[in-house]
């Protein structure tokens, strides 16, 4: 029997997992979640010996059960090759009191590359199942890191095109300049005159428009998404937070069946949601420890237990963490709701009617094992420092948020817990930011002269991934404003 997939607003909807890949989003705006969280089938103790491709497999398999084992297998070998700088794909590095979990060796050196490396292949592999003969077209919100992951990860794959709108001033120049100089004819990046919030909305609108889809469909396409609410960047996710537990396993770092806890720098709430199914499955994790920066809405919701973006948005060093909105959140609801597709719903429909909504005291209580906290800019510039000055290894500024929001629960809690942190993107990516909080002396620097500064401080290679935009091409200057969305989506397919 397959694994089904429901929407978070309509339990009645149900779809394999194929057919929740290649939609992305249910029709009512619910999100795909399985109708229960499978278990692993074999032991932690078999999985320590096995490589990060076949870890993939053991943890992919449960979920996207409508796969066959061939098709499953080349998804994963495409993904998880040599577009990866390291073997291992996601390398645990021990520094001061914690592990952290390098997710930033792929292509574009963030840890979206994790998902967006395989959900090309997952995609069109459900196009073949389902005998879809349009072309799938990608629509991409993003705060930096997941466009350029996914448009490196679409660019040139037969049967599709992709999207990518990002705010114009929103992200970091290197995140920018990676984005705007993206090779590949099926591409196409877009600057938008508002914030992630607003680019987020508004591709969220061109999927609910539904009678954009029948002229899209007229004209030989259909839309999909690459964001992180597609259960094909979801379930690539999950993998590597038990490949980190079966390496600490196979280096004797913990012994079998005890527990560890997880650190994510968390934005849209993907990250750590695929951590908590993981724990779902049977993965030996104490507590989720969730780290927000200054847009602290989620530390507020774990807190008070109401979820309240009407806030100002704040700019920080942290951009792929600068949300109000965190999609993936409303999983987790869903899941505390007692898989109540109806209370859910109400909850989502007042968060886009008054901007909030508030939890119930037995909802609450389901979020024991979570633990939220934030990191303001100093603190995380602080930890940068502090870390480099003490053990020589540089994080970003995404990750210092995680290491600075997990001091502060340690210093809270006494929690001896060995810890896993999320190491979300290499230093190289916010070069600036990182080297302004190592030394306020490099500002006057220039953005490359600065990569080569860190080379030198954190004694690592400059990463291909920055060698190659030193002098590439600017090949995208469109911008347009949140409102005038969907008219760039239709201008750029042709479809009137
Ligand atoms: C996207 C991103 C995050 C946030 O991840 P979510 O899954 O959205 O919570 C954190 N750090 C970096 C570097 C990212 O690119």
């Amino acid at each position: 029997m397959d694994l089904m997939y429901k929407s978070t607003r309509n339990s009645n909807v149900k779809v394999k997992a194929s057919e929740a890949i290649l939609k992305g989003l249910a029709d009512d705006g619910g999100l795909f979640v399985p109708d229960s969280i499978p278990a692993f089938d074999v032991s932690l103790d078999r999985l320590k010996g096995m490589s990060y491709q076949e870890v993939a497999y053991e943890v992919m398999k449960l979920f996207l059960t409508d796969f066959t084992e061939e098709e499953l297998k080349n998804c994963i070998n495409k993904a998880y090759d040599s577009k990866f700088d390291t073997p291992e794909i996601a390398p645990l590095v021990k520094a001061d009191n914690a592990y952290y979990l390098e997710l930033f060796h792929g292509a574009t050196i963030a840890f979206k590359d994790m998902a967006l490396s395989i959900l090309p292949h997952l995609l069109t592999t459900s196009a073949k199942k389902n005998n879809i003969k349009n072309d799938i077209v990608i629509l991409t919100a993003t705060s930096g890191d997941t466009g350029k992951a996914a448009l490196s990860g679409f660019a040139d794959v037969e049967g599709t095109k992709i999207i990518v709108f990002y705010p114009k001033d929103g992200v970091s120049p290197i995140q920018e300049k990676q984005m705007v100089t993206q090779k590949g004819n099926n591409t196409y990046v877009v600057g938008i005159t508002g914030n992630f919030d607003d680019a987020q909305t508004g591709v969220k609108n061109i999927f609910g428009d539904k009678e954009l889809a029948k002229t899209m469909d007229n004209a030989g396409y259909q839309f999909s998404s690459a964001n992180s609410i597609n259960i094909g960047r979801l379930v690539p996710q999950i993998v590597y937070y038990v490949y980190a537990y079966t390496r600490l396993l196979a280096n004797e770092e913990i012994a079998e069946g005890e527990k560890i806890n997880v650190v994510v720098p968390t934005g849209n709430f993907g990250n750590i949601l695929a951590a908590y199914y993981a724990k779902n499955m049977g993965l030996p994790i104490a507590k989720l420890i969730c780290a927000s920066n200054d847009n602290k809405v989620l530390y507020d919701f774990f807190t008070t237990g109401t979820y309240d973006r009407n806030r100002q948005f704040v700019l920080t060093t942290s951009p792929s963490m600068d949300i109000l909105i965190s999609s993936n959140l409303e999983r987790l609801i869903y899941r505390i709701a007692g898989n109540d597709s109806d209370v859910n719903a109400k909850l989502m429909a007042e968060l886009k009617t008054d901007g909030k909504y508030s939890i119930t005291d037995s909802m609450k209580a389901e979020l024991k094992d979570f633990y939220g906290n934030y990191a303001t800019e100093a603190e995380t510039a602080a930890t940068i420092k502090n870390l480099y000055e003490d053990t020589g290894y540089v994080i970003d500024t995404h990750t210092a948020v995680a290491a600075t929001v997990y001091d502060k629960y340690v210093k809270e809690t006494g929690d001896k817990t060995k810890s896993v942190i999320a190491s979300t993107a290499s230093p190289y990516k916010f070069t600036r930011s990182v080297m302004e909080a190592i030394d306020e002396k490099y500002s006057t620097k220039g953005d490359f002269e600065l990569v080569d500064l860190l080379s030198e401080t954190a004694k690592t290679d400059v990463p291909n991934a920055i060698e190659e935009i030193r002098t590439a091409k600017v090949l995208h200057d469109r911008i347009c404003a949140p409102q005038d969305m969907k008219a760039t989506v239709m201008d750029i397919l042709n479809v009137k």
